[in-house]
């Protein structure tokens, strides 16, 4: 028998979603085995009956559940309630679910500020009043998936990889524990070339880096050595999956951070600020640390900071 699947998104952008098409052949085998009962990305399932009959939210009973995107509103969360009471096996999709991802950036301004901002603030926007009926209310930050539900197993990355997405499908089909995380930093699946000394200044963002095209990458010096800020110190490694080469250092730019932090309880600015300073590199030169260095990683780690605006 078909093992049930159901997925939701919050807080996204969709990217996590086209992460699953891009699993390419694997994934005619995957969907052989498997039932989608729930997927707004792919099928109109009405959340209160197919007339809105219904007075209580639903959606049906699921092996697998993936959630991608971040908690921001009421809506989300009781959603992703829903999916923890149907779902025997509940999957964080992407660092928006696992982490709060880029829109959990949001998390350094108050809600009130962001709303003001966006509806009332912008100088395209006319002056009127806050959108108020019909639409979910907005919580008071964003929160990822575990600090509203427990999760069964995380898949990180922006987007995360076909590979690990596979791989967790797969796994689960056959009854198998999912692969774990990786238990090491992007740098120490880097092939780069390290002098353990830097340039003084950090570059501009999006200079590029000093490489030979089509010389191996061994050949390339480390870019944060070279002055360009790479997050690959306090970032969890596995992007490169069976290949191992991170996926940014392969397209010579450097690591963004999108796998998250080390471990659950790593601090990624400390992590950040320590790998800096250890090759010279003074981390006062990066004006918004907290936000730079928790770009994916802001549920429960960002705050408003009113005093500094
Ligand atoms: S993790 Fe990245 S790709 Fe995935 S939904 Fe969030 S923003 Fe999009
Ligand atoms: S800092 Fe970046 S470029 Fe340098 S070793 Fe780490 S991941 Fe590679
Ligand atoms: S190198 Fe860093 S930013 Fe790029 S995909 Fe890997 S973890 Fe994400």
């Amino acid at each position: 028998m078909a093992a049930r699947l159901a997925e939701e998104w919050f807080a996204i952008c969709g990217g996590c979603e086209v992460t699953i098409l891009d699993i390419g052949e694997p994934l005619l085998d995957v969907l052989k085995q498997v039932e989608i009962v729930h997927m707004p990305v792919l099928m109109d399932h009405k959340l209160f009956g197919q007339t809105g009959e219904d007075a209580e939210m639903a959606i049906p009973a699921a092996d697998v559940g993936l959630i991608s995107g971040g908690v921001r509103s009421d809506e989300h969360k009781k959603l992703a309630q829903e999916m923890r009471k149907k779902c025997k096996f509940l999957i964080a999709l992407g660092s928006c679910a696992c982490y709060g991802g880029i829109p959990a950036l949001a998390n350094t301004f108050s809600t009130e500020e962001l709303l003001e901002k966006v509806y009332r603030g912008c100088v395209t926007t006319e002056k009127n009043g806050l959108p108020c009926e019909q639409i979910p209310t907005l919580t008071d930050r964003v929160y990822a998936i575990q600090e509203v539900v427990p999760v069964d197993a995380f898949l990180p990355g922006c987007p995360t990889t076909p590979e690990m997405v596979a791989n967790a499908l797969i796994a689960l089909l056959e009854g198998k524990p999912l692969p774990p995380l990786a238990n090491k930093s992007v740098c120490d699946e880097c092939p780069t070339r390290r002098e353990k000394k830097a340039v003084s200044i950090l570059k501009r963002r999006f200079e590029g880096a000093e490489f030979v095209p089509g010389a191996p990458l061994t050949e390339m010096r480390c870019l944060m050595e070279q002055g360009i800020l790479c997050h690959g110190p306090a970032t969890r490694a596995g992007c490169g999956g069976s290949e191992g080469t991170p996926r940014c250092i392969r397209a010579y730019m450097p690591c963004e951070g999108c796998f998250g932090p080390l471990t659950e309880k790593a601090n990624p600015m400390v992590d950040m600020m320590g790998a800096l300073s250890s090759i010279g590199l003074d981390p006062k030169q990066i004006p918004d640390r907290a936000a730079t260095f928790n770009r994916f990683s802001g549920a429960g780690r960002l705050r408003p900071i009113p005093a500094k605006r």
